[in-house]
């Protein structure tokens, strides 16, 4: 395994922003991986992905963790459906791609999240409808503590809106997932972005789902190459019934949906727009003008004014609406 010193951050992440990492490592295989765990016991770690969800406002003086490991298998089928394992370091639409070419049914919904695929659990990455802990059995991972393997079937995961016992607890470095697939794919309307894009198609093929999925985010979600961003910046704020009936009286417009028996969600970009700051720019930060809840990198490389102009967000949202935005994206 190679490890390097003074790594710098930059091309790693989506923000563009730039830091140091002290050592970094890219393990390929599991064993590996517990191996720089054991090494490097007593340095600060982190572990990173593709680098779409997170960025960096300083140099980070510890170990940074980038699992590499590769491979698509499949481990059983039958005529029903079938079980593939996918290596952490696998880029997310490649796999993608791979079963819908494969016409294995499940995670067409989610073609073109960007994200390695051991990202994937983490935060339980979920567009149009579908969630990715539907398709998940197993999670393979080290203990970032012990360098110990250890297997999460996906109860064990315990998976919830934008998040789960990985990105709860830090402690797991997962290092492949294992999916069960369709065998049948049968287009559901669960999506009316999608049900749209697919208007006057009879019975869409899980093809035609895919490729439909990709002009929406094409379209609708400024290009990262471009424009430096880590998607949604803000997670979707959870109600009471009592904040729910507050939110009302000041936005009786706003967007509510029930979740579970005392639990509301509403709609970030909604509060943000609301709140003057769709498009809205301060010196090389702003949020995108098409769509309130991504901010966007029009040039800086210092990830503290990201952090700067995400806190005026939330202020002004506090002020207005008595709501606090929760960040989805992790800030180092
Ligand atoms: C343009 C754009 C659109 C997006 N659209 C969506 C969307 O529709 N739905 C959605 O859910 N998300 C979306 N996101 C967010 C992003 O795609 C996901 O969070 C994705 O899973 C990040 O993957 P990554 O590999 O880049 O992880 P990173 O950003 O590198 O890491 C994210 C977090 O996961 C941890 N981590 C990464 N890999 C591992 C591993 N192997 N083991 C343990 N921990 C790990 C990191 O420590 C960090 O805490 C979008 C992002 C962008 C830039």
């Amino acid at each position: 395994m190679t490890i390097r010193y003074n790594v710098q951050l930059q091309p790693y992440n989506s923000f563009r922003t730039r830091a140091t990492a002290r050592i970094f490592c890219e393990p390929q295989t599991a064993g590996e991986l517990s191996e720089a765990i054991r090494t490097f016991s007593n340095e600060q770690k982190l572990v990173l992905g593709a680098g779409f969800n997170l960025f960096f406002t300083r140099d980070f003086d510890g170990v940074i963790i980038k699992p590499g490991m590769r491979g698509i298998t499949t481990i059983t089928e039958n005529e029903e459906y079938v079980d593939i394992e996918a290596g952490a370091g696998e880029e997310w639409d490649h796999f993608v791609g791979f079963c819908v070419s494969h016409g294995y049914a499940g995670l067409e919904n989610l073609s073109l999240i960007p994200s390695s695929v051991g990202a994937s659990p983490i935060q339980n990455i979920g567009a149009y409808g579908t969630e990715v802990k539907d398709t998940i059995i197993l999670v393979k991972a080290v203990d970032i503590y012990s360098g110990e393997l250890r297997e999460f079937t996906s109860a064990e995961c315990d998976f919830g809106y934008r998040d789960s016992i990985f990105k709860r607890t830090g402690r797991y470095v997962i290092t492949s997932v294992v999916f069960r697939l369709g065998k049948t794919f049968v287009y559901k309307e669960k999506y009316v972005d999608l049900s749209r894009e697919l208007e006057g198609v009879v019975a869409p093929t899980i093809t035609q789902v895919r490729d439909a999925i990709i002009r929406i985010r094409t379209r609708k979600l400024p290009d990262f190459n471009l424009l430096p961003n880590a998607g949604s910046f803000f997670k979707n704020p959870m109600l009471t019934t009592d904040e729910k009936d507050a939110l009302q009286k000041i936005l009786p417009d706003a967007p509510v949906y029930n979740v579970g028996d005392d639990g509301f969600k509403t709609s970030a970009a909604f509060l943000i727009e609301k709140a003057g700051y769709k498009g809205k720019r301060k010196g090389m930060v702003g949020t995108y003008e098409r769509h309130a809840l991504i901010i966007v990198n029009y040039g800086t490389e210092n990830g503290q004014e990201i952090a700067a102009f995400m806190e005026d967000i939330q202020q002004e949202v506090k002020k207005q609406f008595g709501i606090l935005l929760e960040p989805e994206v992790w800030i180092f």
